[in-house]
């Protein structure tokens, strides 16, 4: 039956599919971290929505929240309602004090790149300036500004007249180096030479109207930013008094064991970006929280229809009751733990480049032995085999030749250790 599904899909649907042309089935029903396809094929589901489910499939509580509010009110544009209020109020909870004092919010259409372009709109509003500094391997977005600020290549290639005045930057991908370095010569040159280019007046970039970076490259191949780098970057961007966006679209809402993964880094942002993870079960919201300087927007100066999905809130609201009830940061710390127990014998397979992750946030990078190039023939073949054997990752990364750990956040150990071992008994049964 999910080849029959897939034929239908092919005929009505655009040619642009992304995820079934390489996980082939049609699925149906799911709860907690497992999915069953249209056959009754049970799946462990480590993509999860692509991070977008961090409390697994159908939770309860969420499902309960969501039901109470149906009755209620499901849109409400932007008027203030108690969903609302609730959810921001959850929202706020998990920042920390002075964070929570400085932002406000403002909630975008539904998707993560809607609050890319809000926040790249917000900073060149306040600042009066029009170039924005990304950061090579980067991934913000498909729509036409978060595309341009993207650097991935694959989606806007062949899009002629991208949007102007954006800069690319080395980010610190550290096992393929941007500027060739290693270890022992390495002292943060990509920070340094983003300094560098930011000071030179003499061709340089021109002062920008905001830096955006993720702290976690997610599709750019589950890159964890260096911490020395993320540091130089927020001091720099201080001191020349240029907005700091962290797009957490990816890495917030708990995904790398701290709510936003900027905490990890001892920064604060001036702006921050979420969606994906908010209402905990895959309904819609996207936001930015912005400090207060920053509060420049004339009334009406961005709007959208769907900022006030009333269903989003409430499941959102209900997520944060039951991270706290469940220590479910706990748990995405020990589970990573344990990812990172269960993966360590990857390091010896002479086709696996890197092991490397946050949080309940991992990739696997294939490299050819021969030569070092990627190997994402590879990478694709492991999806296909951990796919029969009844494991759901995705394969990503700037060459496509990372396999991408996602478990809903709550994942429990016993499933963690099924899902390795059948990932470990993938990738032996590919490379060999
Ligand atoms: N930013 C990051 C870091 C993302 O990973 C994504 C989606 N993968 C987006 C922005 C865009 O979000 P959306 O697909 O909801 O527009």
């Amino acid at each position: 039956r999910s080849a029959e599904f897939l034929a239908l899909q092919q005929r009505h649907e655009s040619n642009a599919r992304t995820y079934p042309r390489r996980l082939p089935i049609a699925i149906e029903e799911a709860s907690g971290s497992f999915v069953r396809d249209v056959d009754g094929n049970v799946f462990i589901d480590f993509l999860a929505g692509a991070g977008v489910l961090s409390l697994g499939h159908n939770h309860p509580d969420l499902v309960a929240a969501m039901t109470a509010q149906l009755g209620r009110l499901t849109h409400g544009l932007d008027f203030p309602t108690p969903a609302k209020e609730e959810f921001i109020e959850a929202q706020l909870s998990m920042l920390a004090p002075g964070l929570r004092d400085r932002m406000k919010f403002h909630f975008c259409g539904p998707t993560g790149a809607n609050a890319v372009d809000a926040a790249l709109k917000l900073c060149k509003t306040a600042t009066g300036r029009g170039d924005v500094i990304s950061f090579q391997g980067g991934f913000h977005g498909s729509s036409h500004a978060a595309m341009a600020i993207t650097g991935l290549v694959s989606q806007k290639q062949p899009v002629p007249n991208g949007v102007p005045g954006i800069h690319f930057f080395p980010y610190s991908y550290c096992a393929r180096c941007p500027l060739d370095l290693t270890p022992d010569t390495c002292t943060t040159n990509c920070a340094g030479y983003l300094e560098r280019s930011l000071r030179d007046g003499n061709g340089g970039v021109p002062l920008p109207a905001a830096v955006i970076l993720e702290m976690v490259q997610g599709e750019g191949g589950i890159i964890p930013a260096r911490a020395d780098f993320v540091r130089r970057v927020r001091e720099l961007t201080l001191e020349l008094g240029i907005p700091l966006v962290v797009d957490e679209v990816q890495s917030g809402c708990g995904r790398t064991g701290t709510w936003f993964a900027f905490e990890q880094y001892g920064i604060e942002p001036d702006v921050i970006v979420a969606s994906k993870a908010l209402s905990g079960i895959g309904t819609p919201v996207a936001v930015i929280l912005y400090d207060r300087r920053l509060d420049v927007w004339a009334p009406g100066a961005h709007t959208g229809t769907f900022r006030g999905n009333q269903l989003a809130f409430a499941a959102g609201a209900e997520a944060v009751r039951v991270f706290r009830r469940d220590d479910v940061l706990g748990n995405v710390r020990q589970r990573g733990e344990q990812i990172t127990r269960a993966l360590a014998g990857l390091h010896a397979d002479p086709w696996v480049s890197e092991v490397r992750g946050r949080g309940l946030m991992w990739g696997i990078e294939f490299a050819d032995p021969t030569d070092g190039g990627p190997a994402g023939e590879l990478a694709t073949e492991v999806q296909a085999r951990a796919l029969r054997r009844g494991l759901i990752v995705e394969v990503g990364g700037r060459a496509d030749c990372v396999v991408r750990l996602m478990p809903p956040l709550n994942v429990t150990a016993e499933v963690v250790d099924t899902a390795c071992a059948i990932l470990v008994g993938a990738i032996a049964e590919a490379t060999r």
